[in-house]
């Protein structure tokens, strides 16, 4: 128990904090694709529907433009982050590292004993019949979970409910798009996390690569003080650890910060790229330099908290990322209390007009869309400044939740009263009216009424 305590609930360390974080972050995802408003996801990124669903309103195929807010939004916000505290979104925020310590330290450490937290690097022995079973079980236990995780993404792009109905039916062949990005991801997840790991951050992110852009010397990184510690000559010798010129510092060369590192770097010859500051080397040097009676060699801080400046968090980089984040946050509220959920379309039908029995006709298509959560009646009309009349529809049209209609229009006008339009196409305004408030249209359209004068 007390080990237990040691290792998960010490809140003064940052994997404990971690720990609370990601427990925090998963319920999070989880939940998230179940809460409604006003009867629509929080937000869903709908693939068999093609459209968005974001706080209560719906967003179209035609109304993606606001997809690129979403996108610049969350960009600007990591960017934010990195510019502040390094590697983050590498070490607390990527599901990748979240889910190798689920795997690696929970699955295969905790509950199987295969590993010890403190000592990653040290290859898996499987040298003996318990271990090999314990192994295996491993991951059969990671390959269910990944089939909950992948399902658990799929329900940001398709609705849960509809997920769980379609996987339910097993009809691979209607629905080869939903059984393949959940298959496909539960294959990739099992792949990535059992077995390619950490080299996944290192040499395949593309996202690690370009980070080191971002920092400045009051990005708060992982520091190792060389100027307390041994001194290396920054290049590494057996096994990576540093090679030391002297050994006059405070490190006592215990290794713990190299043993516990999930990508295995010494952070002891500096800042590396495969560092995903998950801060565990911190935490490991503490109780060592604790029993030494000296501040922690290895922190969370800035270069220039190392030369003993103040470091700021409010500067031009941080201020910029906040600001554009906080923009498209702002414009995609702007939108979607600007966007309408019932719309209307008005195209011209083939040919212009057609003259019968001294009557003038032309035809178009209405489409009307429907994107609230409830049926809804409608009724057509007119504004004109002669004597149009609407042939078809007559009736008024239900449309049900969510959908669109296409319906022929029919206007016609006696010949007669084509004198008054001086013989040249005229404007009209269709409008339709929604029944539950048929005081105002809630939505109009213009159009131009062809006449034979027009050949
Ligand atoms: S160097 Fe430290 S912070 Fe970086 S990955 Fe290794 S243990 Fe984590
Ligand atoms: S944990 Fe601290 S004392 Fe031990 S090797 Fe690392 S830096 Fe040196």
């Amino acid at each position: 128990m007390d080990k237990f305590k040691k290792n998960f609930l010490d809140f003064k360390t940052f994997t404990t904090k971690r720990n609370v974080f990601f427990i925090a972050y998963t319920f999070i995802a989880l939940v998230v694709p179940f809460l409604n408003v006003d009867g629509r996801r929080v937000f869903m990124m709908s693939f068999l529907h093609k459209r968005l669903e974001f706080m209560g309103t719906v967003f179209d195929a035609s109304q993606l433009y606001v997809l690129p807010l979403f996108i610049f939004m969350f960009a600007a916000w990591v960017l934010m982050w990195t510019a502040l505290g390094g590697r983050v979104w590498c070490g607390w925020g990527c599901p990748q590292t979240i889910l190798r310590v689920v795997f690696r330290d929970l699955l295969q450490g905790a509950i199987l004993k295969l590993r010890v937290r403190k000592d990653k690097n040290r290859p898996l022995k499987l040298n003996t019949i318990s271990k090999y079973l314990r192994y295996y079980l491993s991951l059969l236990i990671w390959s269910g979970l990944a089939l909950v995780v992948s399902a658990n993404l799929s329900w940001y792009f398709i609705d849960p409910p509809e997920w769980f109905s379609i996987i339910a039916s097993g009809d691979f062949a209607q629905y080869p798009f939903v059984f393949s990005l959940w298959l496909g991801l539960s294959g990739f997840l099992i792949l990535d996390i059992a077995f390619v790991g950490e080299n996944f951050c290192k040499y395949i992110c593309p996202y690690a690569r370009i980070q080191a852009v971002f920092f400045d010397e009051e990005t708060a990184l992982v520091v190792y003080d060389e100027k307390r510690g041994n001194n290396t000559d920054g290049s590494q010798g057996i096994k990576n650890f540093a090679r030391f010129i002297d050994k006059s510092g405070d490190c006592t060369d215990c290794l713990a910060c190299v043993k516990v590192c999930p990508t295995g770097i010494d952070i002891r010859n500096g800042l590396q790229l495969g560092c995903i500051e998950c801060l565990e080397c911190v935490d490991a040097c503490e109780p060592v330099m604790a029993r030494k009676g000296v501040p922690n060699l290895i922190a969370w801080t800035t270069y220039r908290a190392m030369d003993g400046e103040k470091s700021r968090f409010v500067r031009p980089r941080t201020v910029s990322y906040a600001a554009i984040a906080l923009i498209c946050f702002v414009l995609v509220f702007v939108v979607k209390e600007l966007k309408k959920d019932i719309s209307l379309n008005l195209n011209h039908g083939a040919g212009t007009y057609q003259v019968d029995d001294g009557l003038v006709e032309n035809s178009y298509f209405l489409l009307i869309t429907n994107r609230t959560t409830k049926e809804k009646t409608f009724r057509v009309a007119l504004k004109s400044p002669y004597e149009l009349d609407i042939i078809r529809p007559k009736r008024d049209i239900t449309l049900p939740a969510d959908s669109v209609l296409k319906k022929a229009l029919i206007l016609q006008i006696p010949a007669s009263k084509l004198v008054e339009t001086d013989g040249k196409l005229f404007k009209f305004t269709v409008e339709i009216y929604d029944l539950d408030d048929p005081i105002t249209p809630i939505d109009e359209i213009g159009g131009k009424f062809f006449t034979p004068s027009q050949e």
